[in-house]
């Protein structure tokens, strides 16, 4: 993998504070303490987003800009933007926090310039749960291209595993990759599908 540079581009916690970008994006979404964090700290390779035993805190949208050589990026730099989205479904954080990510995520899906991937993560032992299915008719709905992360993967047997990605092909037509921190090397296959979707 070629990254030259990652850093965190801006952090926002309402809909007004989003810039217009044009930057290539790719999203990242999923229930609040699904991985998402540990996920894009394994595929920049750093410790940008803040990971947490405890569910509920990532309450804004952060960019990733990163400085990478692939094909379909603007030349000279090379700029993406991975986007980090609030962690939803968390219920103990009470309904009007859950109504101000829900609004945060439809009002960015609804804004967000020149998105290549929308990348759903979903926790292995749940697979998907209502909120996912929310997230998901949105996702469907602004028609963009879809990779599902199948998190925690080290959490359920290889038949098991095998069974869940079966069933997301069948019932949505999603194609899902599992993934875990405990074996990184699978970003491998991660990055070569954001890269064919740049
Ligand atoms: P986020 O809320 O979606 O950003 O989730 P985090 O990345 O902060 O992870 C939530 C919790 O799940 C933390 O305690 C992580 O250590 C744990 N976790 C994340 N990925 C894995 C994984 O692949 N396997 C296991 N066993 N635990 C994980």
């Amino acid at each position: 993998m070629n990254i030259n540079k990652a850093e965190l581009a801006g952090t926002f916690f309402t809909l007004e504070q989003l810039p217009a970008d044009p930057r290539p994006k790719v999203l990242f979404l999923g229930r609040s303490n699904v991985g998402k964090s540990s996920l894009i700290n394994a595929l920049l390779g750093q410790r940008l987003a803040r990971t947490s035993a405890s569910p509920g805190k990532t309450v804004s949208v952060n960019y990733y800009a990163v400085d990478c050589a692939f094909p379909g990026l603007p030349r000279g730099g090379g700029r993406l933007l991975i986007a980090d989205l609030p962690g939803y479904g968390y219920a103990r954080v009470g309904k009007s926090e859950i109504l101000r990510v829900r609004r945060l995520l439809t009002g960015f899906l609804a804004r967000a310039e020149n998105v290549r991937l929308a990348v759903l993560l979903i926790d292995s032992r749940h697979g998907f749960l209502p909120p996912d299915l929310d997230t998901l008719a949105q996702i469907v709905e602004k028609n963009l291209p879809i990779l599902t992360i199948l998190t925690k993967s080290d959490k359920i047997s290889s038949s098991q595993q095998r069974n869940l990605i079966a069933k997301l092909q069948h019932q949505f037509g999603l194609f899902a990759i599992p993934f875990s921190i405990r074996s990184p090397e699978g970003k491998g296959e991660i990055w070569q599908r954001i890269r064919e979707a740049l």
